[in-house]
């Protein structure tokens, strides 16, 4: 089948079966959603989670304090983890997003992280995105684990005042200038003396949860660590 067309499928396909495997389209087995267990082992882990001092981490070093960073899988494009993460964003495929945190949230309980944080706080979208699309892919995924590991989310108290973050080309110092004011914590006292987990679906460069942890660097007491579905690879 061409890829395109299969892709067409697939997609249609999972809005009406839920069930249905993301990856090669067959039933995924009893009480599993988003990928059968052949699939989900197909997937490239990182496993930087138990690496201290990963790539995720690196991205941070001078530019933010971060408690820990990881990232599950590697992100590349044609891929499978793609083709789950546009579902999620494009075509409303959210029992995607919530199998992904459901997966990142049993990675959290597993490697003993989940006890270290209070709250997870998905990257807000800018309002107006988020009107277009109807919902935040970050806040899907975010339910997700907080269904595992009993967390609460927060997706109200941050909010995005600009639209994009893409600073990949400016100097540092600039790119640090920059990136204040990007987004701003509405409720500061909710995350005083907590530690947040900032989540997201793909990291890139790293400039657009830097700019959240600017604006968190506010609050007193707040410590952060990252979490993102898929780290951007070749
Ligand atoms: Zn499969």
């Amino acid at each position: 089948m061409p890829d395109l067309f299969r892709k067409y499928l697939f997609g249609i396909a999972a809005l009406v079966f839920p069930e249905i495997c993301r990856g090669c389209g067959e039933w995924p087995g009893a009480g599993r959603t988003g990928l059968c267990r052949r699939c989900e082992s197909e997937m490239p882990r990182t496993w930087f989670e138990k690496v201290p001092g990963n790539p995720v981490e690196q991205m941070f070093w001078g530019r933010a304090k971060i408690e820990f960073a990881t990232s599950l899988f590697f992100y590349r494009k044609g891929e499978m983890l793609q083709q789950i993460i546009h579902q999620l964003k494009y075509k409303r495929d959210k029992n995607a997003g919530v199998y992904l945190g459901r997966l990142a949230g049993r990675v959290l309980l597993k490697e003993a992280l989940a006890e270290k944080i209070d709250c997870i706080v998905p990257v807000p979208l800018h309002p107006k995105k988020q009107r277009i699309r109807g919902y935040n892919q970050s806040q899907i995924i975010a339910r997700g684990i907080g269904e595992i590991t009993k967390h609460p989310v927060n997706s109200e108290s941050v909010i995005r005042t600009v639209h994009s973050a893409s600073q990949t080309r400016r100097g540092r110092y600039e790119r640090w200038q920059n990136v204040e004011g990007i987004f701003k914590v509405l409720h500061p006292h909710l995350f005083q003396n907590k530690h947040v987990l900032i989540l997201d679906d793909v990291i890139t460069t790293g400039a657009t949860i830097e700019a959240l942890c600017a604006a968190f660097s506010h609050v007193s007491g707040v410590r952060i660590s990252v979490l993102t579905i898929g780290i951007a690879a070749g």
